[in-house]
């Protein structure tokens, strides 16, 4: 899969090239195709931005330089503003994301865009949450982050990739490594044991109390919608009725 990514600030961009992003990006399950709008400029100081029509705080960035970074890049496939005004990003946003061959995401500063430009390319706009930050990097490497965990091949195994919290319908269980005990702190007890029906029980029990606590609408949801489980699960999951 390739990414466009269109931003003021490219070099943010190599915090999403190291780890197992770095590994996919290596074996070319994705591209990431770095653009700096500033090049595209034609104001002979390099600006990119000007005051908001109608007045209001800070700067907008303008039509022009982001046209231009678009129609010389050859950018395919489908639009995306990282924005606070956007759809919620969430699972099956990533996963629709992760089918697609090419996409382009567009990151805003100071105040934002143009409006016209996102006219223009028809953009979706997505939010990663409730909360406003200086520019659109973040957003989009978060977004990029969510999106390359579903492409096939970048995780090792392509069911970890659904099995983590929220995902599964709940929080996940506590995990531990070895050493089995230290500063005197144990790792329970019942993992160590091999019994594989234990131990399924257990993460169970321990995932509904984290998701009580910390969630309690997936909980809820949980609680009204968890697919078919066993006589044994049924009884955990009745402990908490
Ligand atoms: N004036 C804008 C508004 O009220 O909607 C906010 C502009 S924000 C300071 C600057 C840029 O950061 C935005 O253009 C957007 O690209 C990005 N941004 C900020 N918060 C975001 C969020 N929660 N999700 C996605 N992008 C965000």
């Amino acid at each position: 899969m390739k990414i466009n990514v269109l931003t003021l600030f490219p070099d943010m961009f190599g915090a999403i090239q190291e780890s197992i992003l770095g590994r996919a990006i290596e074996n070319e399950h994705l591209e990431l195709n770095i653009i700096n709008i500033r090049d595209y400029t034609k104001d002979k100081h390099n600006r990119v931005d000007d005051t908001p029509f109608g007045g209001g705080a800070g700067m907008v960035m303008q039509v022009e330089p982001i046209k231009l970074a678009i129609d010389n890049s050859n950018l395919k496939g489908r639009c995306i503003y990282m924005s606070p005004r956007g759809k919620q990003l969430d699972k099956e946003i990533a996963m629709e994301l992760s089918e697609e061959k090419e996409f382009t995401i567009l990151c805003g500063h100071y105040e934002g865009i143009d409006q016209r430009v996102i006219d223009m390319y028809e953009m979706e706009e997505i939010t990663i949450g409730d909360y406003v930050l200086t520019g659109g990097e973040l957003p989009a490497m978060v977004l990029i982050d969510t999106v390359a965990r579903f492409i096939e091949g970048v995780l090792s195994s392509e069911e970890s990739a659904l099995e983590e919290s929220i995902y599964s319908g709940l929080l996940e269980y506590p995990q531990y490594t070895k050493p089995r005990e230290i500063y005197g702190k144990a790792v329970p007890e019942v993992l160590c044991n091999g019994n594989h029906k234990l131990i399924k029980l257990w993460k169970l029990e321990k995932s509904l109390e984290l998701t009580k606590e910390n969630r309690p609408d997936l909980f809820e949801s949980y609680m009204k919608n968890h697919g078919e489980l066993g006589k044994e699960e049924l009884k955990i999951l009745n402990k908490f009725k």
